[in-house]
């Protein structure tokens, strides 16, 4: 889950990481209180998950409470790379005189985790790779030690942090860890990480991701949650327990198990370049025990996407039979009724593929397909997205 600016900083005051919070609003009129509650000259700072807010305008100073009610008009309502601004954050405006750039993350392939830090901070930290790599440093972490204090102080030597600040930095940088590990993030960002005119510093920014997996240590993670924010098909989803995601595509895909789903999706996305390049719509892995209600609950998520418009179903038979697959499917389309209203083209193979071919022959349903092959059904699924 990612979180936005403000929330990161809830996190990061928890540990102790210097930051000013500031307040969020939803309604620009409310601006003017809060901004002369925060010492009148603030910035104002659009709420996104999206980085890059401050070149596409959604963070602006105002030098006093109207202007900051101004500032607030012209950013909530702001489509941002597709995010619609529905909340700002107003602070009170930093006196700024050096921009860092600071993280923590996962590094999968070397199984440890890894600082990117760079006193070149407050712009794109790729363009400063590209442009000047040797100002960016990168300190791997061995996960089993962690960032002790020899660890920080390397990290700071590393990143060439100036010498009035290195110290603090230390401190900061054990600060963001504790924040990494302790809240079970996979990234902890902060750009820019400030030096302000009086030689403190200060996380002015901040992007953490946290790994969902953990949550049952972290009750109070659920307060992070934007239900309003999470499309409406995902929360049903996963209110009903089902492991789904929206894509932009017109092949709705259901599977078992999530390496058959993600290869599902390869396929027909391969498969699409020949049918007017239409791509898959969604992932959901309905797992192990695929009863007529799970599969009856997948499909109505899949169906009720307007995109879609048409629907493979890949089932390896394992554990559940292929037999126990058809009768799911056989009985789910009862249950939907008039509302299962598009495509289907069902592939089964694995344990008592037969039976459950049979089974859906029998029922002879006008929207089933079966193929035999799983190339052969994701063409099929494509071309008849195509047409519809
Ligand atoms: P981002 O563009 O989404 O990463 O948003 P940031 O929070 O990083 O803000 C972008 C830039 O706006 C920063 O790099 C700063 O240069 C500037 N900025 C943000 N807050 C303040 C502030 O309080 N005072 C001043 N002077 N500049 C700010
Ligand atoms: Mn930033």
């Amino acid at each position: 889950m990612d979180l936005m600016e403000f929330q990161a900083k809830e996190l990061f005051a928890k540990h102790d990481v210097p930051v000013t919070l500031g307040t969020v609003i939803e309604n620009a009129a409310e601006a003017e209180t809060a901004a002369a509650q925060l010492g009148g000259r603030v910035v104002v700072k659009a709420q996104v998950k999206v980085g890059g807010r401050g070149k596409a305008g959604g963070v602006k100073l105002a030098e006093n409470p109207t202007e900051a009610v101004a500032r607030a008009n012209e950013i909530l309502g702001m489509d941002i790379k597709g995010h619609t601004v529905q909340r700002v954050l107003l602070a009170p405006a930093a006196d700024i005189a050096e921009e860092y750039y600071f993280s923590f993350l996962v590094d999968r392939s070397n199984r440890a985790y890894l600082c990117i830090a760079s006193i070149e901070g407050g712009v794109e930290i790729e363009e400063v790779a590209r442009t000047n790599p040797d100002a960016v440093a990168k300190v791997s972490i061995d996960p089993q030690t962690g960032v002790d204090d020899a660890k920080a102080a390397e990290i700071v030597a590393a990143t060439r942090f100036p010498a009035a600040v290195a110290d603090q930095a230390v401190d900061l940088v054990k600060k963001l860890w504790d924040v990494f590990i302790k809240e079970d993030a996979s990234l902890v960002e902060v750009n820019p990480l400030v030096r302000l005119g009086d030689g403190t510093l200060e996380a002015l920014d901040g992007k953490v991701t946290l790994d969902e997996n953990a949550d049952f240590r972290h009750e109070d993670h659920a307060m992070f949650e934007d239900k309003a924010a999470t499309d409406p098909l995902e929360q049903e989803a996963r209110d009903k327990g089902l492991n789904y995601v929206k894509l932009d595509g017109e092949v709705g895909i259901i599977g078992n198990g999530a390496g058959l789903v993600m290869s599902t999706l390869d396929v027909v996305a391969y498969a699409g370049a020949n049918h007017s390049g239409v791509k898959p719509a969604n992932f959901l892995d309905i797992g192990g025990g695929a009863s007529a209600e799970v599969m009856a609950n997948g499909l109505q998520i899949i169906i009720g996407d307007e995109q879609v418009k048409s629907v493979f179903v890949n089932v390896f038979g394992g554990i559940t039979s292929c037999d126990a697959v058809a009768n799911g499917i056989v009985h789910a389309l009862e249950m939907l009724g008039d509302e299962a209203n598009k495509p289907l083209v069902v592939r089964l193979d694995g344990n008592n593929f037969e039976e459950g071919r049979r089974i859906l022959n029998d029922a002879n349903h006008p929207l089933v397909t079966l193929a035999e092959t799983m190339d052969g059904a994701a063409d099929r699924a494509a071309e008849l997205a195509n047409q519809n």
